[in-house]
């Protein structure tokens, strides 16, 4: 059975569970009825909600850098366990978040493109059966030009406009 959040952090793990779960599920019921697994495979590890955000004259601005925890190779979590002890702004990507604060998701969040009626693209991992989909596409963070926060002072120095987010 699917072990959350333990294995929520490690996509091959994840998909190996799939045939466990309804197929199309995410087709079948409104994100407000997902079950805590279901909405946990529904992220398609990109890494790019893990990026730091500023706020200027109301408007949401990617940067390049990254969270300090966040593996820029497997873009994935090193604490997802623990993040919201070990991180006080990390940021819960729940429906409140996804419906009221689309902003801080990138374009192609599986959660924001959902919750938009539109469908999930072919390279997410739940289409392709593949973990790996979204870094061949090139969708995900992995080799990006990018920066820990721990090196940086001045974010505005690091606004981003990639069109995926
Ligand atoms: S942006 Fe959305 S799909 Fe990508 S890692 Fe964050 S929650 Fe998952
Ligand atoms: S602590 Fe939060 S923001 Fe940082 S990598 Fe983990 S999930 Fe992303």
């Amino acid at each position: 059975m699917f072990d959350w959040p333990k294995k929520a952090n490690n996509q091959n793990y994840r998909y190996q569970e799939l045939d466990s779960f309804e197929p199309e599920f995410w087709k079948k019921k409104p994100l407000s009825a997902l079950s805590k697994a279901e909405w946990e495979l529904l992220c398609d590890g990109c890494g790019k909600c893990c990026l730091n955000k500023i706020g200027i004259r109301n408007q949401v601005s990617f940067t390049n850098v990254r969270c300090r925890f966040l593996d820029p190779q497997t873009c994935l979590c090193q604490i997802y366990e623990h993040r919201f002890k070990k991180v006080s702004d990390c940021r819960d990507i729940n429906l409140d978040t996804v419906l009221n604060e689309p902003e801080i998701l990138p374009k192609t969040c599986a959660y924001r493109l959902l919750a938009q009626g539109k469908d999930l693209p072919s390279w997410h991992p739940l289409i392709s059966k593949n973990p790996d989909s979204v870094h061949l596409a090139g969708q995900s963070l992995q080799n990006r030009p990018l920066v820990s926060e721990t090196e940086v002072t001045n974010y505005e120095d690091h606004i981003v406009e990639w069109p995926d987010l």
